[in-house]
């Protein structure tokens, strides 16, 4: 059975269909990407899952229980973690108030003590600026503290969307290689980019979104050497 799947799924803003019929499957240990084209539908797919947005059909399962139109903090709860485009961060606390934040739903100080220390392990940079106001971290670091946030509520899954967005060459490999590492460490990963061959390289499986639907999915390697991914996605 997989972790999460999310069959079928339909969901409009208003008088605008933006998922048209979205299946996508997620097995437990597996880096799964979404990729497409700007407004095709991939971060509406992953605020569906987090509870922002409600399906008008289709199902969303965790395991054995449908999530779809569940409050997002009760699918937090459960182990649904996201970290939102463009980063996010709370401008005006400091790098340790945003990471307890991360945890605000959880009572067990000292598991939160642990989670804190295993951030800053990963992290060594907002170790160094845990005093710091969010706002003035840089974007690689943002991006970072975004991540670090997500980590501290425990998440079974995470859901990343565009951690490339917006970095310099250098930190979007930074970035991907700690994605490599929180899925080595036992965390699933989906994952929406717009950088294909960066996540057609680290992922298992991947599904390409055009306009609210799914044209391509398969194993990530094979569609990269795809003609098709190759001239849409890959620049040739
Ligand atoms: P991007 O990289 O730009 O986020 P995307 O693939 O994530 O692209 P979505 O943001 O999911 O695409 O958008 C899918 C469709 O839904 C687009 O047609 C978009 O214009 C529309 N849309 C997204 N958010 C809203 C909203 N809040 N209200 C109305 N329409 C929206």
């Amino acid at each position: 059975m997989a972790m999460l799947n999310i069959d079928n799924i339909n969901v409009y803003y208003g008088a605008i269909h933006a998922l048209k019929g979205i299946s996508v499957e997620v097995n437990q240990g597996e880096i799964v990407t979404l990729i497409g084209a700007n407004g095709a539908g991939k971060s509406t797919t992953l605020r569906t899952i987090s509870g922002l947005l409600k399906p008008k059909s289709g199902k969303i399962m965790f395991e054995d229980q449908n999530i779809a139109g569940i409050a997002a903090q009760n699918i937090v709860k459960m182990g649904i973690s996201q970290v939102p485009e463009g980063r996010r961060v709370f401008a005006h606390m400091t790098v340790l108030e945003n990471l307890e934040m991360g945890a605000y739903l959880r009572s067990n100080s000292k598991e939160i003590k642990a989670d804190m220390d295993m951030v800053f392990g990963r992290f060594p940079r907002l170790a160094e600026r845990r005093g710091q106001l969010a706002g003035t971290l840089s974007g690689g670091e943002q991006q970072m503290l975004a991540m670090g946030r997500a980590l501290m509520s425990r998440p079974r899954i995470l859901l990343l969307d565009e951690p490339s967005m917006g970095l310099a060459p250098l930190l979007v490999k930074e970035i991907f290689s700690i994605i490599r590492d929180i899925n080595a460490t036992g965390t699933t990963i989906l994952l929406v980019e717009q950088n294909a061959h960066m996540a057609l390289s680290i992922a298992n499986k991947a599904y390409v979104l055009e306009t609210g639907r799914i044209t391509l999915s398969g194993d990530a390697k094979q569609l990269a050497e795809s003609e098709e991914i190759r001239k849409a996605y890959l620049g040739g």
